[in-house]
């Protein structure tokens, strides 16, 4: 068994190794990170922090500022006591799943995972033979089963074509890294404008590098937004950012979506619940794929559910820290 700890907000620590996966305390000196979403960015303090180079260029996009050691996916690194490799994770552009080759057995942890894979992202690929599994159930509920990235970027099309032939500005509320570019990659074959929130446009730049076809976008604009579709955070709504924007016709493009009340709560015309994490099945059907000898369950309100169907299943399970 490896000893696992909690680390900052969302990591863990591998402490008889100085290992911290999205973060770090007292005992880690090298601390891997799966992506640049703000609860997997590390807090550090002079550690060696690795990251891929996508994940790398978007942490310091996003403010990072500490020296981050570029390493790419299938790249071991090596510490006295473990081999640590990164693995496609499908989830947005740079995402990694670390894998931990330990002489106590070889720990795979998801991070934030989708398969099947984003097409805004390098894809999905694993280890063959893990012993330990640390994944992630942040819709660890069988309510949750997504349509294919076909359906959902027809959806997305098809919304913003209608809206534009009704002489309307489509808005797609959006988080800004990661599902922003997703969308826009769907949209990307209409070859319509496209104006993409502040916040969101400078780490564009990064999928371009990494040759993600985003089309023809430029940062929001209040001048000449209208016309064009329209990328932003729901919250900027708030802001009166669409005030001037008349008509418009919004939709909320998340996994959290799938749940109906969300229309009159966000007050939108269209939900597409379009995903970068597992659904329940897909994440049940990974797991018997690995039947590692244990499986941790992180970023869920509520493990039981999950844990139920694994061991139906013959695999064992648990939550990993209750406070998380
Ligand atoms: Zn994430
Ligand atoms: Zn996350």
């Amino acid at each position: 068994m490896i000893t696992l700890h909690q680390a900052g907000y969302h990591g863990i620590a591998l402490p008889d190794y100085g290992i911290g996966l999205d973060g770090s305390n007292d005992s880690t000196s090298c601390v891997f990170t799966s992506h640049a979403h703000a609860d997997h960015i590390p807090r550090t303090n002079g550690q060696q922090v690795y990251a891929t180079p996508a994940t790398s260029r978007l942490m310091s996009l996003r403010g990072y500022q500490e020296p981050i050691t570029e390493t790419e996916y299938y790249q071991p690194v090596e510490t006295d006591r473990a081999r640590i490799t990164f693995y496609p994770a499908g989830h947005i552009l740079g995402s990694a799943m670390i894998f931990v080759e330990t002489d106590e057995g070889d720990l795979l942890y998801s991070g934030d995972c989708r398969t099947p894979p984003s097409p805004a992202s390098e894809g999905f690929d694993y280890p063959e033979n893990i012993d330990y599994l640390i994944v992630e159930a942040t819709f660890g509920l069988p309510i949750y089963r997504w349509d294919s990235h076909e359906v959902l970027f027809d959806q997305i099309r098809k919304f913003a074509s209608d809206t534009l032939n009704q002489d309307a500005t489509p808005v797609f509320f959006c988080y800004n890294l990661g599902k922003a570019q997703e969308v826009m990659h769907a949209l990307a074959p209409l070859q319509q404008r496209v104006q993409i929130h502040g916040a969101g446009y400078p780490l564009c730049s990064v999928y371009d590098e990494f040759d993600i076809n985003l089309g023809n976008y430029e940062a929001y604009n209040r001048e000449t937004v209208k016309g064009s579709i329209l990328i932003t955070p729901s919250n900027t709504r708030d802001s009166g950012m669409l005030n001037h924007i008349k008509p418009v016709k919004t939709a909320y493009v998340s996994g959290w979506a799938a749940v109906e009340s969300r229309r009159t709560q966000l007050n939108v015309d269209q939900l597409i619940p379009l995903s970068d994490h597992l659904d329940f099945f897909e994440l049940i059907e990974w797991c018997k794929k690995l039947h590692p000898r244990h499986v941790y369950i992180t970023h869920t309100p509520n493990s039981d559910v999950v844990m139920h169907y694994l061991s139906q299943e013959g695999i064992s399970s648990s939550g990993l820290f209750s406070s998380m």
